[in-house]
């Protein structure tokens, strides 16, 4: 069996910024380790999309709105 992916490598795969190639494909195929690595990688991806923007943005209003409270 050839060596393992490398995790950038990867990432990449997953974050559709540079796909395989048919050699990575193949032992990605015949590999739980970086598949498993790949299930990691895409999940972690899969949290920063659905990543809810608002809890932020409500954190700005909210601290906002104290500071304003404080100096009236
Ligand atoms: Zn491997």
């Amino acid at each position: 069996m050839s060596r393992h992916l490398q995790l950038g490598v990867l990432a990449d795969h997953v974050l559709k910024v540079k796909s395989l190639d048919a050699s990575a494909l193949k032992h990605v195929d015949s590999c739980s380790h970086c598949r498993s690595d790949i299930r990691w990688l895409e999940q972690l991806g899969a949290l920063r999309e659905f990543e809810p923007p608002s809890s932020a943005v409500n954190g700005v209003i909210e601290a906002f709105k104290t500071r304003k409270l404080n100096a009236a």
